[in-house]
């Protein structure tokens, strides 16, 4: 099947592409393979020098590549711009920490010598979505190579020409071709490279049906898996929260991107005392919010990314105000050209109805009321999901007990939760396993390797 980039704000068929065969795909395993022999032997000079080399790339590149990735998903040109610069931050951190996260541990015991490698494994697919389709792709293959393993990128079929852009920088970084390769290939293609004795292990971000499809394939290959999968974000707001300075976290935390991000505030737990005034004062930002052409750099909210998306969150909307949640603000579709809606709220949601149980994927702010700090971690964890979240209050030190108690890989007090690649990143429960980023993210695709001198 012809793998299309196209507008979602027009429609508009931006490129087409053909599917790889599987000769090439038998070719791009050859030179990966290959690769991988002479690049497990590099120094870390020498691969922190080619990362370095990347992150000015990607610098010099930051405006061309955001528009890409504005036009092939739709997120505000501002917005993926932003992405592309953070993607070169991500390239000068690793080839600056790569050697210290991945120095031999020396251990004592009673043999004359005793220590652990963490040496490469191989090659490495990873599935990837469309979201971040810059900083999803390079928090994975960034740090495997400068672990010495090489990456193969199967890249969301809609953002073909962020996955070849990726590519090419990595090739005019130095980089000899099989240290990353893009594979432009359709969800069904996945499955023998997965069974391919010469990938070593896979990481997903997305969806819980593809992790759970990739990771049972893996399964039984036994071959070691990273999953970054969807969430449910709990956004608290206590009684004693500051308003003025809530506000904005809450309306990016769940805005940006169109709200089509897995750690974006998804349900807005709110003191009841704060309740009614919280959402008049969300209802009027989210009125406030320039929704529209994505390349317009004052847009503030661009398209959903495809039609299916939209309808599927407007049902969510729909079922959940049907089942009795109260309809603040939005919940109808803009205009009659791409894929633009409107930011929505719907308040009262009670345990049962759509919006509680699922994952929001778009501008949609969930908002639920509580009394006790108990009932607020009891609503917090009462998700499938465990990913991020956040606490906002003046008082710290209960924020910092209330995030012990709360199942998601991170918590962020007084402000949304974002990425960082200086902190472990990605989630418990049916948010996945693994952790990208940080010294953590590093370790995931290393074999740990004891070696013992009598
Ligand atoms: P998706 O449909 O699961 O797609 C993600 C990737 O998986 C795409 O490359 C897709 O390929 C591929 N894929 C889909 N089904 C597959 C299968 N059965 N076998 C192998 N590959 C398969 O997810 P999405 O709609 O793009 O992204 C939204 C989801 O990702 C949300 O749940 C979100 O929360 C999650 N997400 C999680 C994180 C995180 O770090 N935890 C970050 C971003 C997004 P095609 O495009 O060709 O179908």
């Amino acid at each position: 099947m012809p793998i299309q980039s196209k507008n979602p704000a027009t429609d508009e068929v931006l490129e087409t592409f053909d599917e790889l065969s599987d000769e090439q795909i038998e070719e791009k395993l050859v030179t990966a393979d290959e690769t991988f022999k002479s690049w497990r032997q590099t120094s870390f000079a020498e691969r922190a020098e080619k990362m370095k080399k990347l992150g000015e790339i990607l610098r010099e590149r930051a405006a061309d590549y955001g528009r890409l990735a504005s036009l092939e998903m739709g997120k505000p040109i501002t917005q993926a711009t932003a992405e592309v610069e953070k993607c070169a931050g991500l390239c000068d951190f690793y080839a600056e920490q790569a050697e210290a996260f991945l120095a031999p541990e020396i251990v004592k015991t009673e043999n004359s010598e005793s220590y652990v490698r963490f040496d490469p494994i191989g090659a490495v697919l990873a599935v990837m979505p469309w979201n971040y389709p810059f900083w999803q792709v390079f928090r994975f293959a960034v740090p495997a190579a400068m672990a010495g393993n090489v990456g193969l990128l199967k890249h969301a079929s809609n953002v073909p020409q962020c996955a070849l852009a990726i590519e090419e920088a990595f090739r005019d970084a130095g980089f000899s071709a099989g240290v990353f390769q893009t594979l432009l290939i359709g969800a069904r293609k996945v499955e023998p490279i997965l069974r391919d004795k010469r990938v070593r292990a896979a990481t997903l971000t997305g969806s819980e049906p593809a992790g759970a499809s990739v990771a049972s394939i893996c399964g039984q290959e036994i071959k070691k898996t990273v999953m970054e999968l969807g969430g449910s974000d709990p956004f608290i707001v206590r009684a004693d929260a500051d308003l003025d300075v809530v506000l904005p976290n809450a309306v990016t935390g769940r805005l940006q991107n169109a709200g089509q991000s897995c750690i974006c505030a998804k349900r807005f737990i709110v003191h009841s005392s704060l309740y009614e005034d919280f959402i008049a004062r969300l209802k009027e930002a989210f009125e406030k919010t320039k929704v529209g052409d994505q390349i317009d750099p004052t847009t503030e909210m661009g398209p959903i990314v495809d039609a299916k998306s939209r309808t599927e969150l407007l049902g969510l909307v729909h079922d959940t105000v049907a089942a009795g949640g109260r309809l603040v603000t939005g919940g109808e579709v803009i205009g009659e050209m791409g894929c633009f809606m409107q930011p929505t709220i719907v308040a009262d949601v009670a345990p049962g109805m759509r919006l509680w149980l699922e994952e929001t994927f778009g501008p949609v702010a969930t908002v639920i009321s509580f009394d006790t700090d108990d009932e607020a971690i009891e609503i917090a964890n009462a998700t499938d999901f465990g990913l991020g979240g956040s606490i906002h209050t003046a008082d710290i030190e209960t924020a910092k007990s209330m995030a012990a108690r709360i199942d998601s890989g991170a918590i962020f007090i007084n402000r949304f939760t974002a990425s960082d690649q200086r902190m472990p990143f990605g989630g418990v429960k049916r948010s996945g396993y693994g952790r990208e980023l940080s010294r953590d993210g590093i370790r995931e695709f290393v074999n740990v390797k004891t070696v013992v001198v009598k």
